[in-house]
């Protein structure tokens, strides 16, 4: 590789611009393409989690060892209120953040705008509004989904209404997913995050709505509608030739829940590693280790949690033990174990596949093609 030619990046995401810092970081030159007029785009001000539970180390310092600084707005969550089908509630503790609430968006203070700022800072070249169909000398595509296993419906709003964070398990709200609301100083983001039935869309939103307003007394002001849609399945290959592929255009998001800035930024700086290095199959080497055993362990639990169905959640809900710390049980959960791999297997290949159905969502919804 050669300090005077810069590598490429296509997406100026999270795994784009942590691809860059790493490279910067070597002494390479790195230049992103991003189709937009700005990074965060996709999100419209969103609260989102930047999740803690999936390994023991705090994602904090995980970022800061990968060489990002915490100089965006976060403010840490211990305690989540879940309710069940029926709107039985319990309250989900643990001792360390569970996770980090933060804004997507291109604002000032969103996780999105400090990312820009590091980059620019480091020298980064940002080209916006430029679309990269080919990297034909070799790069690193972070385009984001190219493909919906996941629907996200939701309003952001404001409200007078005191802090908090509630979850809700239900096929009549969220097929196959969880409907949230998260009210911080005064704003909120409420969404259905839908595994399956899409086409109800509309209807699942309203519907929590309905429910929030019941189950905590729901008060919004200004409210827009705001989605999007996430890609969980793995590609066959993560290297093609002379291009990585990082972050959710790659797969890299926990298909139990559809959390993905973590595993964006991991598997971002490792791509930017590998490509500064010159060594590309140290990219597949570091992911193999670092982020498909959890990715196998977690495509386990959605293939039971789709089994669960409204008595399930509420069964598994009912007995978790109200004293236990839910980031500890969450950790445990998603430990890669030999037999999650076995069972993964089993999954993917072909003559189970259509049990799985992890890529069968049609995203016909969002193609417009009006099925
Ligand atoms: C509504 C919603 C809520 C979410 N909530 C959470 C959450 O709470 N916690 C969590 O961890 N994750 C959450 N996620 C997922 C998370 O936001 C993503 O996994 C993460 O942003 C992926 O980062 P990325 O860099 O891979 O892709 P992106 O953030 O999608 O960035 C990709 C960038 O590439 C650009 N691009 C696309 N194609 C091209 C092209 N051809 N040329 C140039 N540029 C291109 C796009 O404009 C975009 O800016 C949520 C997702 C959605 C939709």
């Amino acid at each position: 590789m050669n300090s005077s030619s810069p590598i490429k990046i296509s997406g100026a995401g999270p795994a784009g611009i942590a691809a860059a810092l790493a490279i910067t970081s070597k002494g390479y030159r790195a230049v992103i393409c991003e189709r937009r007029d700005d990074v965060g785009k996709r999100f419209h001000g969103d609260f989102q989690g930047l999740e803690n539970w999936t390994i023991q180390k705090d994602v904090l310092e995980e970022l800061t060892e990968l060489g990002i600084q915490i100089d965006f707005d976060y403010h840490p969550i211990n305690e989540v209120v879940c309710f069940d089908p029926a709107g039985t509630e319990r309250i989900f503790r643990s001792q360390a953040p569970l996770f980090y609430l933060l804004h997507r968006g291109k604002e000032k203070g969103s996780f999105d705008y400090a990312l820009k700022q590091q980059a620019l800072k480091a020298g980064v070249e940002i080209r916006f509004k430029t679309r990269i169909s080919k990297l034909p000398e070799g790069g690193i595509v972070t385009e984001g989904p190219h493909r919906a296993d996941i629907l996200a419906s939701g309003y952001l709003f404001d409200t007078d209404m005191a802090d908090g964070m509630y979850a809700v398990v239900s096929d009549d709200l969220a097929p196959k997913g969880y409907a949230y609301l998260l009210i911080h100083q005064g704003r909120g983001t409420l969404s259905s995050c839908m595994f399956r039935g899409f086409h109800g869309e509309r209807n699942y939103l309203e519907q929590c709505v309905d429910f929030f307003q019941t189950s905590v007394g729901l008060r919004m002001k200004n409210p827009h509608r705001f989605g999007g849609v996430g890609n969980s399945a793995l590609p066959k290959k993560v290297k093609k030739l002379s291009t990585l592929y990082a972050g959710e255009v790659a797969g890299f998001q926990d298909p139990l829940f559809g959390f993905g800035i973590r595993w964006a930024v991991v598997s971002g700086v490792a791509a930017g590693n590998a490509m500064a290095s010159g060594d590309l199959r140290q990219y597949e080497t570091i992911i193999k280790k670092r982020l498909k055993p959890h990715y196998q362990s977690a495509a386990t639990n959605r293939w039971f949690y789709e089994k669960l169905g409204n008595r399930g959640y509420s069964k598994t809900l009912k007995h978790f033990p109200p004293n236990r710390d839910v980031r500890k049980w969450l950790q445990r959960a998603y430990a890669p174990c030999w037999w999650k791999r076995v069972w993964y297997m089993l999954i993917v290949s072909r003559s189970v596949k259509p049990l799985l159905d992890l890529s069968k969502n049609c995203d016909c919804t969002w193609c417009r093609c009006k099925r």
